[in-house]
């Protein structure tokens, strides 16, 4: 905003100089250089013709006169031109200082500046299940797109099913053929390389996005895949699990979604079952908000290792982001062993969310690979 002003300021003082001086004289330049040009013709012309009849004499006058009332007309249309054009500039630049100056005023000293941006991040990324509204440029042009006019939702109307109706650029979510989630089976067995986990304790705050609960990161918590490093963003939760192994499916999943350099996504899944009370998810319920796309800015920091299973073996394939636009070109990294969370931590995710799962999607043929 302050660098739009300071070029809208810069603009208008390059029109004030061409306003407070050469307007006039520029464009009337070209024209009494015409008018000298015309002149000096038409006075060799009047001195040769100085001995003809009054006759010509006079229509050649009348010739010049006009000529020079033309000229003068048409640099008076200019000046008015660019007055008006001036006056349009100083009236935005008006509109905009009476645009900014109230808002600034109404926001509270006390309110941190990062809150709205964040909002709005927030908003965007979530369409990346996460992700985020950066990954890639189609998926951030499309992302803002959908969030701008569409209401997207796991039933009716603005189903699963009729996702890629709701917006052309939705139109993976029922074209593509690499999509996310789906029934993992028949993966190959190979000795993977373990997942290089680096988390560390950071702030985070929790979002209700109106399609989940989402807790948004502090930065330096990265992942390593076959040397690639991604850093985390933000995780999530669905309820069912979105994806299922040899057809079963999970009380919940926590998705984490990383981003590398280029933008590219890897979703690890955590698969979510039944059990003991979980202290990581209980913090994200203690910090709920209460309305929904307003952040709430936890005061404790959060250790991500504490939300992963003990033995780290997972399954791997290329995917999608299982909410609109439903870009491909994700890597899918879904731990075997999944947590507990308590009856009561899954009630109240319940209560919020009782079914936010996309349905399974085709396999297509896809390669499956999966810790030995
Ligand atoms: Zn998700």
């Amino acid at each position: 905003m302050r660098r739009y002003l300071a070029l809208l300021v810069t603009m208008l003082m390059a029109a004030a100089v061409h306003a407070n001086d050469p307007p006039p004289s520029k464009p009337i330049k070209p024209a009494s250089a015409k008018e000298e040009a015309s002149s000096s013709a038409s006075a060799s012309a009047s001195a040769k013709e100085e001995r003809k009849p009054n006759s010509k004499e006079g229509k050649e006058a009348a010739k010049e006169a006009a000529a020079r009332a033309k000229d003068a007309l048409a640099a008076d249309e200019l000046a008015a031109r660019i007055a008006d054009r001036l006056s349009v500039i100083r009236k935005e630049k008006d509109d905009a200082a009476s645009r900014t100056a109230p808002r600034a005023a109404a926001r509270p000293a006390y309110a941190p500046p990062i809150r709205r941006p964040e909002i709005a991040k927030a908003k965007n990324e979530h369409g990346v299940n996460g992700g985020s509204g950066t990954s890639s440029a189609a998926a951030a042009g499309s992302m803002a797109a959908s969030h701008a006019d569409i209401h997207w939702s796991y039933q009716g109307e603005g189903g699963p099913l009729n996702w890629g109706k709701l917006n052309p650029a939705n139109a993976k979510c029922d074209a593509g053929e690499r999509q996310s989630p789906i029934d993992i089976r028949d993966g190959i067995r190979v000795n993977l390389d373990p997942i290089a986990f680096d988390y560390k304790p950071s702030r985070f705050s929790v979002l209700d996005n109106g399609h989940t609960i989402q807790v948004n990161m502090g930065a330096g918590n990265y992942i390593n895949v076959l040397g690639h490093n991604y850093e985390l963003v933000q995780f999530h939760f669905h309820k069912p699990s979105e994806e299922r192994v040899n057809g079963k499916s999970f009380e919940m999943v926590a998705h984490l979604v990383h981003k590398d350099a280029d933008g590219k996504l890897a979703v690890v899944a955590v698969l979510i079952e039944r059990g003991k009370a979980h202290s990581l998810v209980q913090q994200v319920w203690n910090n709920l908000p209460l309305e929904k796309n307003d952040p709430v800015q936890a005061l404790t920091t959060m250790d991500l290792n504490d939300i992963l299973p003990v033995k780290r073996d997972y399954f791997t394939y290329m995917g999608s982001l299982t909410t609109p636009p439903c870009s491909e070109g994700v890597l899918w990294l879904v731990m075997k062993e999944p947590v507990e969370i308590s009856p009561d931590q899954l009630m109240i995710f319940s209560r919020l969310y009782p079914m936010n799962a996309r349905p399974i999607q085709k396999n297509s043929g896809r390669l499956i690979k999966e810790s030995n």
